[in-house]
């Protein structure tokens, strides 16, 4: 599996002369975006988790660069001046952990030759193109298997043409060290070596078998490689509008999810599924989703702080996992009901015979955490159960204020954050939650099916030895069998997680803070809206959690839930009902990967239906 990539930036670009004196190559912009910034995204978008820049001329662009891009490493080659490609790329190996791709920094290119290179079943492969005629060619030459011997910039250099070197590869790490060995032994025959070089060589009939290095041509390929003037010409006017062309043919048709979840996934999230198959007890299925536990607990609390376990299942079966693992025979849970999903965990108490009582809250105003606080020592509760954002009405409760209390006072608090994580900052440690449930698909932005219980460690720890009361759900078993063997006890549902492990990848891009101001400036667009019509809204702004809004239903005869879905849904735009038995309410999300200019959109969808609903009152 490929999890870096490096993109060799050390260059001073000479050619292109005032352009790149004091800027590099990387940096002209093409289509509004430097093109090593867009490359940068194409690469994050292909499933890469780090990106290792080799940098050298004019750093300090790729500095700030950097600073925006979380998973962006640079690696300065200080000899840039005295170095080729080679020394820049010698300068990144030490990072690189397994196979990586490798990419030129002043390339644009069709990203389908990112997804052909990780789809390639040798570990090492350069990506070559038909001829292209640039004036600056690279031309290959393959031995009869088809694994690169040669390469020259004179056609009359090599005894056959197996293609043109588009600057995309993709290599092993242990063929990345018989390069850099290659380098270290001829610096003084060829101190500005390039890394095409190394690659020849170690590649060639005098190389090891397993650095032989395939030549993958794609006839057509889109792609051009901007050295001088006349490169960047062809780039703007012929190369960049095919690349954008062929790019769009594999969007995916768009539909704006405005239900409570599952949510708007990104085509990289998408795609993500389509992988090649794997048995789940593989080595390597392990390690994604070993890495996909941890990077998810990164987003509950401080490193090594939190333990994810998974479950196949919805967010319901991480809440039932909670319930039924988590409370010893002896304990007795105190469930906070003010909605649908507080409910759902006091029937699940009820289901598993818990000695349990509910506090009822009102759906729609702040729970009175006082009383609470007074119920749960007077009455000896061991553990607390609530839901942190009542998806029902979009009111979000107080959990740090009664976490924090339960942790003071020894009680265990197991918290339903199904709609909350990923969107509200969480710190399970700072917020005394010792279990927390979610799921793949709200506002991590995967896909349905992985069910997911952050354990804080020492609150896991003490659940150990109680009594099973369900089999599958076990909080304590998955967590051990995990830990032990790498894999879950029963069979993961295999593409899902590699959807989310790219959700993650994004989520990291983007942090929980920035999705939550992104979710934030959707939701005002949405309560412009809703007060242009003097729509209610049901919960007071203050008590909102800005991600989804239950609005109060117009009292008109002309309103109809249906026929304001159908018209919203021949636009694009998912609704969903209210689900409050004692008021009409229709509920809007801004959750997932939605824009505020969607919103913007929606909001006119609502205002033309209401103000004919209004008219008519
Ligand atoms: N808890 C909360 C707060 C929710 O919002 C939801 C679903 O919307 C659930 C639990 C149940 O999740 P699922 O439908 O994935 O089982």
């Amino acid at each position: 599996m490929i999890r870096q990539a490096v993109i060799m930036a050390g260059g001073i670009g000479s050619r292109l002369k005032e352009k790149t004196t004091a800027m590099p190559k990387g940096f002209i912009e093409i289509g509004a975006l430097p093109i090593v910034e867009k490359s940068v995204q194409k690469l994050f978008a292909s499933g890469v988790e780090e990106i290792i820049i080799g940098t050298g001329h004019c750093a300090e662009w790729y500095e700030k660069l950097a600073a925006r891009y979380l998973g962006v490493k640079l690696v300065h080659n200080d000899k840039y001046m005295q170095t080729g490609s080679m020394g820049t790329l010698a300068c990144c190996a030490p990072y690189i952990k397994g196979d990586f791709l490798l990419l030129e920094s002043d390339l644009i290119y069709d990203a389908v030759g990112l997804r052909v290179l990780i789809n390639e079943v040798h570990r090492n492969t350069i990506l070559a193109s038909g001829k292209t005629g640039s004036g600056d060619e690279v031309y290959l030459e393959a031995d009869k298997s088809g694994y690169l011997v040669k390469h020259s910039k004179k056609w009359d250099a090599i005894a056959s043409f197996s293609g043109e070197l588009t600057g995309l590869a993709r290599l092993s790490k242990e063929t990345l060290a018989a390069m850099v060995l290659y380098m270290q032994e001829n610096t003084a025959s060829d101190p500005m070596m390039e890394y095409e070089t190394a690659m020849s060589s170690v590649s060639g009939t005098s190389g090891e078998i397993c650095n032989r290095i395939y030549i993958r041509k794609i006839e057509n390929y889109l792609w051009c490689e901007i050295d001088d003037a006349s490169h960047l010409e062809n780039a703007e006017k012929n190369i960049f509008p095919k690349i954008r062309e062929a790019e769009s043919l594999t969007a995916i048709r768009r539909e704006v999810l405005l239900n409570p979840g599952p949510a708007t996934t990104t085509d990289s999230v998408k795609y993500a599924q389509v992988c090649a198959d794997i048995c789940p007890r593989e080595k390597e299925f392990g390690e994604v989703m070993a890495w996909v536990a941890e990077e998810l607990a990164l987003f509950a609390g401080k490193a090594g702080a939190v333990e994810t376990v998974f479950f196949g299942g919805s967010g319901t079966a991480a809440n039932e996992a909670m319930i039924s693992s988590c409370i010893p025979e002896s304990g007795k849970l105190l469930v906070i009901n003010n909605g649908a999903y507080g409910l759902r965990m006091a029937k699940m108490a009820d289901v598993y015979r818990l000695d349990f009582d509910v506090y009822e809250s009102l759906g729609f105003v702040p729970i009175d955490t006082e009383k609470v606080k007074k119920k749960l020592l007077d009455e000896k509760f061991t553990h607390l159960a609530m839901v942190y954002h009542e998806t029902t009405t979009g009111l979000l409760n107080p959990v740090p204020e009664l976490g924090r209390f339960c942790h003071e006072h020894g009680i265990v608090s197991i918290v339903d954050a199904v709609s909350a994580y990923a969107a509200i900052p969480i710190d399970m440690d700072r917020d005394g939650i010792d279990f927390m449930a979610s799921t793949s698909n709200k506002n991590i932005q995967g896909m349905a099916g992985i069910a997911l219980v952050f354990c804080r460690q020492d609150a896991l720890r003490k659940i150990q030895h109680h009594a099973m009361r369900n089999y599958y759900l076990n909080i304590w078993d998955q967590h051990s069998y995990f830990k032990k063997t790498r894999q879950m006890r029963f069979t993961p549902p295999v593409q899902t997680f590699y959807s989310l492990r790219q959700a993650i990848i994004e989520a990291k891009q983007e942090t929980v803070e920035g999705r939550y101001a992104r979710y934030s400036a959707c939701w005002e667009e949405l309560v412009k809206s809703v007060k242009r019509l003097n729509l209610e809204m049901l919960v007071p702004e203050s008590a909102q959690s800005k991600l989804i809004t239950a609005i109060i239903e117009p009292d008109s005869p002309a309103y109809n839930f249906e026929a304001f879905h159908d018209l919203a849904y021949s636009h694009g735009f998912t609704i969903y009902p209210g689900k409050l038995s004692d008021a009409n309410t229709f509920r809007i999300a801004n959750i997932g990967d939605i824009r505020p200019m969607e919103m913007k959109r929606f909001g006119k969808i609502l205002e033309g239906y209401m103000q004919n609903v209004l008219a008519d009152v």
